[in-house]
């Protein structure tokens, strides 16, 4: 997904649209991705973090079979997974 090209261009994409922003190249508008919204950026890794933390002291397999799984999506969790988490 690269071009020869080294600068880009950041476009955002309007609202309830599934990507956050359109990433192309400046000089010859070749897509090379999508970007993500800075602030579920940084919840995601929150969640990573708090579950790496969470793993040397989880209560049960349960939990940590859990914690395990998110790590493994990135910290990406649906509500029902934030939920739990925000509950551990
Ligand atoms: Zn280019």
């Amino acid at each position: 997904m690269t071009c020869e090209h080294m600068e880009i261009r950041r476009e955002r994409m309007p609202e309830g649209y599934p990507h956050y922003e359109k990433i192309s190249c400046l000089s010859c508008g070749k897509f090379l991705g999508w970007g993500k919204n800075p602030a579920n950026a940084a919840k995601e890794k929150a969640n990573y973090d708090k579950a790496e933390q969470l793993k040397a002291v989880a209560a049960n397999d349960r939990i940590r079979d859990f914690l395990a799984s998110v790590t493994k999506q990135d910290g990406k969790l649906s509500h029902k997974q934030q939920a739990w988490q925000n509950s551990l």
